[in-house]
């Protein structure tokens, strides 16, 4: 049977393990159709990459680490190469040291980790784009992954929501830029999942529980959640949307306060 995706190209950067959230885009992706290439950070996760490409029937699993510049530049000269256009980028990367996601954002941060976490966990889709978009004649779909730290304060998140803020605006100029060829920009915010990203901000525990208290579906969220909202904003069927920052959080940011009954007075 045809699927949403058949015939289509495209390129997942982020994924570490089977637990990633570039995983769950991945599979959904797979299950419809797509044609996928995988990077992955150094040779000791190329390892755990490599088989989970291969079980989706991928044959393109290349290195990238997106502070070397040339390596993202190496990676697209390959996909030219191999593919001659792409339809679509997952960007789910994301890194800060993790001595900095704990503790009051104004005691932790300092100017080295604060440049690097940017350039990593933000300015480096906006490298991404400028290079994908060229290989994207007939238009295409880029996605990445933020999390609400960017617009309120989640204790301990720290440079990443600031990074995340910088992330969420690039979608938007990014997506001004590249409508009119056709390329779609969007992001999807997340709820808390468990992944190594994940376990690196301080109790990550306490506000995983919390969620799954307040949220109104009274649960997190999976990467089968993303997976599957990611597939539209990657797939035809939101033809129509761009620029947009769409939340997978089983509808946690639209709460302001904890569930009535929940807290002892
Ligand atoms: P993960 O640890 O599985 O994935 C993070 C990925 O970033 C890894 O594959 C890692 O190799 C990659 N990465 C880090 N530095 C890199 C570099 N210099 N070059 C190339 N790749 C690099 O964790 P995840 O939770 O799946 O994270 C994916 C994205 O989702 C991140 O942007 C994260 O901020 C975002 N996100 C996560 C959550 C959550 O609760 N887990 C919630 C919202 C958003």
């Amino acid at each position: 049977a045809k699927g949403l995706m058949t015939g289509k190209r495209g390129l997942i950067m982020g994924v570490a393990n089977s637990h990633s959230i570039a995983w769950g885009i991945a599979q959904a992706l797979a299950a419809e159709g797509a044609q996928l290439a995988f990077t992955y950070q150094g040779e000791a996760l190329g390892k755990r990459v490599a088989p989970l490409a291969e079980s989706v029937g991928s044959k393109l699993i290349l290195p990238c680490d997106v502070e070397d510049i040339s390596s993202v530049d190496a990676l697209f000269a390959t996909l030219e190469k191999e593919w001659g256009s792409l339809d679509f980028v997952v960007h789910a990367i994301g890194f800060s040291d993790k001595n900095e996601l704990k503790g009051r954002y104004i005691d932790a941060t300092t100017r080295e980790n604060f440049s690097r976490t940017m350039v990593i966990s933000a300015f480096s889709f906006t490298e991404i784009a400028q290079r994908a978009h060229k290989l994207m004649p007939l238009g295409g779909s880029l996605l990445t992954l933020t999390y609400g730290g960017s617009t309120r304060v989640m204790p301990n998140y720290n440079v990443m929501g600031v990074a995340k803020a910088a992330l969420e605006s690039s979608v938007r100029y990014l997506a001004a830029d590249l409508g009119e060829q056709g390329v779609r920009v969007n992001a999807i915010s997340a709820g808390p999942i468990r992944t190594l990203a994940g376990a690196g901000i301080a109790e990550a525990r306490f506000m995983f529980n919390f969620q799954r208290a307040h949220a109104p579906l009274r649960r997190t969220v999976t990467i089968e959640d993303v997976g599957g909202s990611a597939l539209y904003l990657l797939s035809d069927l939101s033809a129509g949307v761009t620029g947009e920052i769409h939340y997978v959080d089983a509808g946690y940011n639209i709460i302001s306060m904890p569930q009535p009954g929940s807290l002892k007075s």
